[in-house]
């Protein structure tokens, strides 16, 4: 099996081999894109993915948004809005998978990732927010008080947030943050969402859940 094989696109697997040394998909990643890179009517449903850091994940569910993206043929931009909200339980994982996105999308300039994590200067992320961003990647407590109180983040959702990933939900929960992934669901539930504008994207909110471990964090995430 091979990326092309999936369907993803040259550009994408030219810069995955020449710059990111990745030759073929592992086994998460085959399994993740036949469910979120065809994007026909009824195919966009919500996906529990049952993977360990180390296996790929991020490019499993990180790669086909990007590809689904660039399939559309249509110029997008930082401007353009954000189309993926990834929420992670520590800085450090939110980092990690910050810095994939970040490789993946050097490949397309125009395609910008936003990190939002406590501890860095919240004055800085709003700058960044201001400038416009296409990817945020961040941790549950951070993007919340972000959700609240910069306008921006929620003008940047409106319309055009297609994807939420939890990553690494049986942590999240072990964490305590049950609360506030809720409390943010309910904030992005409400965000108004135009089916029309990118037809070619799902026409509402894909949910992602990522866990190493347990189904039972996984059911009662599942219920946020
Ligand atoms: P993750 O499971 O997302 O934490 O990924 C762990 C590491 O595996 C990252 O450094 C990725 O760059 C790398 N990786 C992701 N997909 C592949 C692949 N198909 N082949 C080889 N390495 C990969």
């Amino acid at each position: 099996d091979t990326f092309e094989s999936l369907g993803v696109q040259e550009l994408l697997v030219n810069h995955l081999k020449e710059k990111m040394r990745i030759q073929k998909p592992t086994s998460i990643q085959k399994l993740v894109f036949s469910h979120l890179l065809v994007g026909e009517e009824g195919r966009d449903k919500d996906l529990f993915i049952n993977a360990q850091t180390g296996s790929g994940k991020t490019l499993a569910y990180f790669l086909p948004i990007v590809s689904r993206i660039l399939q559309m043929n249509v110029r997008v931009d930082r401007k353009s809005g954000c189309f993926a909200l990834i929420v992670a339980p520590t800085r450090e994982l939110a980092s990690q998978i910050y810095s994939v996105t970040a490789m993946l999308t050097n490949c397309c300039h125009y395609l910008v990732p936003c990190l939002l994590i406590g501890g860095e200067r919240k004055k800085s992320e709003k700058a960044r927010l201001r400038k416009g961003c296409n990817f945020v990647i961040g941790t549950p407590g951070r993007i919340l008080d972000h959700l609240q109180n910069t306008q921006v983040i929620r003008e940047q959702f409106s319309h055009t947030l297609k994807y939420v990933v939890l990553d690494e939900g049986d942590k999240l929960m072990e964490l305590g943050f049950e609360e506030t992934i809720r409390d943010i669901l309910n904030i992005l539930h409400k965000v108004p969402v135009n089916a029309d504008k990118y037809p070619q994207l799902p026409s509402r909110i894909v949910h992602v859940l990522c866990s190493a471990t347990m189904q039972n964090g996984a059911a009662k995430l599942g219920d946020v």
